[in-house]
């Protein structure tokens, strides 16, 4: 399809969308282009009366009754089979509880002691912070294992990385949280399998945004957070993905009671549940879980193909409309190697962020150069876009974005 490339070939566009009525779903800041739902998800507006349901009736009227009655006990598993058609992924394979982290840890254990013979865990150099720093933490805990990081966008390096034999696990994402590449998860997984070890991918900046089919390309474990693309929430719970293939030897670190196979037994010893409920640890927010749950519901409606295919449009006006600002694009033009972001490079990123953030148009800048613009098909029209394209032109060519205000770092970027 071609690009629209004025404003009114973007309503014309936006008038046949067939994701056009989702917005409506949404609570949206008025005066605001929100190009940063890849960091934390719009509010969908069933989801405060979902949450006022839980904490007024299920807690404040029924009480312990709940854990029976609104099936809090098996939220974990409920939410994971609500969330494993967006995966690719049988609802036995998937449970829902703790943040990525943890998860990230509790499945690179449990790939590390499903391969004892070899020891070495192989992480990405330049993924998101937390898992490397996880995958440290994990073979710091394991006699005898190191980690060796890699660049895994160059396919020589990958492949050396794995030739001596001794990989247990490569832990990766499926797409790059600065610069938005996206990789072939059938050929990493492929290759990985090939040299006997196995694989962890990170899905946080996929899930919700790209169509997954983790189970029929063959991949052991993924985990995910589901406060993204996925609208769930400040600190939603994420989620984890076992293999079926793995679920009778497999075993975590973290075995807790709700983890175990008999809870109520109450039993001394530990003996893993069916499924990739071994994976569970113990108690969940209830209340965040409901707020999932609402998120969720909406996403059984949504046509992941149409997602993907709305969000390779949205990038594509987004970079055509902004090359007139000159900034470098990191993020690949070709559509299979591209996630739902686009990542422009500029020494004076910080600035030009907080400029367009004043002008409505939110953004995120990542250091050290990256400005960060994550694109959400569901609450996204392409006017939008293309106000926004044309709000970052004229922040960088009138040089607005050079009032010092704008030079004052926040906490958070
Ligand atoms: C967002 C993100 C995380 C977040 O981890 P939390 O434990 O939820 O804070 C982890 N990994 C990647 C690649 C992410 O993009």
């Amino acid at each position: 399809m071609t690009i629209p490339l004025t404003r009114e070939d973007c309503a014309a566009r936006d008038a046949a969308d067939p994701l056009a009525p989702f917005r409506d779903e949404f609570v949206l800041p008025d005066g605001v282009i929100y190009l940063d739902g890849n960091s934390l998800g719009a509010l969908p507006r069933a989801t405060p009366a979902r949450v006022a349901r839980l904490v007024e009736h299920e807690w404040g009227q029924r009480l312990i009754a709940s854990w029976n009655e609104a099936g809090w006990w098996d939220k974990p598993r409920t939410l994971g089979a609500l969330l494993a058609p967006l995966l690719g992924a049988e609802a036995d394979e998937v449970v829902v509880g703790d943040g990525t982290s943890v998860n990230l840890f509790k499945t690179v254990a449990a790939a590390l002691w499903l391969r004892p013979d070899r020891r070495v865990v192989v992480a990405e150099a330049g993924n998101f912070p937390t898992d490397g720093y996880i995958a440290q933490g994990v073979v710091d805990l394991v006699d005898g294992a190191s980690l060796r990081m890699v660049d895994v966008d160059d396919p020589a390096a990958l492949a050396a990385a794995l030739e001596p034999g001794d990989v247990a696990v490569v832990l990766l994402s499926h797409v790059d949280y600065r610069t938005g590449i996206l990789r072939d998860m059938a050929a990493v997984t492929e290759m990985v399998h090939a040299h006997g070890a196995l694989v962890v991918w990170d899905v946080c900046h996929s899930v919700g945004a790209v169509p997954l089919a983790l189970a029929q390309t063959g991949v052991d474990f993924a985990v995910g957070c589901t406060y993204k693309y996925l609208n769930a929430g400040p600190g939603a719970p994420a989620f984890t993905y076992v293999a079926r293939r793995h679920h009778e030897r497999v075993r975590q670190p973290i075995s807790g009671w709700h983890g175990h196979a008999r809870p109520f037994d109450f039993a001394p010893e530990y003996e893993p549940a069916a499924g990739a409920s071994r994976f569970l640890s113990g108690s969940q927010s209830l209340i965040a879980a409901a707020a999932l749950e609402a998120s969720l519901e909406l996403w059984q409606r949504v046509d992941l193909a149409q997602v993907r295919e709305k969000s390779l449009a949205l990038t594509d006006l987004f970079v055509a409309v902004t090359a007139e600002a000159g900034l470098e694009c990191v993020t690949p033009a070709e559509h299979e190697r591209r996630g739902s972001q686009v990542a422009l490079r500029h020494p004076d990123g910080y600035p030009i962020v907080q400029a367009l953030i004043a002008r409505g148009v939110v953004g995120d800048f990542r250091s050290p150069d990256i400005l960060r613009f994550g694109f959400a098909p569901l609450y996204l029209r392409y006017v939008d876009v293309y106000d926004a394209a044309r709000a970052l032109v004229e922040v960088v060519t009138s040089g607005e974005w050079q009032d010092p205000r704008f030079a004052q770092r926040a906490q958070v970027t």
